[in-house]
């Protein structure tokens, strides 16, 4: 099983990957942890790149597409073959969300490139993390990453949010939508239900 987790910054996506690892762990499966952009040593001096520079918005997507496409090579192709499970912290609808809705790039561009690189891999599960803006800048702000926040536009992330809602309707049966407003206990309680659904 491929399952991926998304959500906009300050979505408190982060928080529950380790819960879900030791929860398929303890099942005695074999699991693979890993993320974007980023996943192997290659794809993380891209990320340095694609977090740090500034860069054409084409540019951008091209190279998290590039560090997608040595991430299935390396990491996420051989593990899923060999029968153990990959999480993976963003996979191809942060690139729709980030550089898509955000930044907007041509969701056709996208559909192209995600038709190039993994014309046959898509995770068998997505959580997406949704929060409204005012609850992602709260938490942004009291892990003191509010830079983060400030960098970039308010409406940047509502872009964002957008595009994962859009594509979580778009793909119901693999997406699943959290509300990350909840507290930590009802979400772990709600992704294991989601979680024994699978096994
Ligand atoms: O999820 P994580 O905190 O690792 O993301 C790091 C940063 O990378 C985030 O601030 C996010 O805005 C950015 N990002 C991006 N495009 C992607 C994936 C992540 O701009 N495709």
């Amino acid at each position: 099983k491929f399952i991926t987790f998304e959500g906009i910054d300050g979505a408190g996506k982060s928080t529950h990957i380790a819960f879900v690892s030791d929860y398929i762990k303890a099942r005695g499966i074999e699991l693979v942890s890993s993320r974007e952009p980023g996943g192997t040593p290659l794809g993380e001096k891209l990320r340095e790149i694609v977090l740090h520079e500034k860069m054409h918005l084409e540019t951008e997507a091209l190279l998290v597409f590039a560090s997608r496409r040595e991430h299935l090579a390396q990491v996420i192709q051989p593990a899923l073959a060999r029968g153990a499970w990959v999480i993976s912290d963003r996979f191809t609808d942060s690139t729709f969300a980030y550089q898509g809705g955000g930044r907007g790039t041509s969701l056709a561009k996208l559909e192209a490139l995600e038709q190039w690189v993994h014309p046959d891999v898509q995770p068998d599960l997505t959580l997406l993390f949704d929060v409204p803006l005012e609850v992602a800048r709260a938490r942004l702000d009291a892990t003191r990453e509010l830079d983060k926040f400030e960098q970039e536009k308010a409406d940047f992330f509502a872009a964002t949010r957008n595009e994962y809602l859009r594509r979580a309707a778009q793909f119901p049966q693999r997406f699943r939508v959290i509300d990350s407003t909840q507290s930590i206990a009802e979400i772990q309680q709600q992704i294991a239900a989601i979680l024994d659904a699978c096994f």
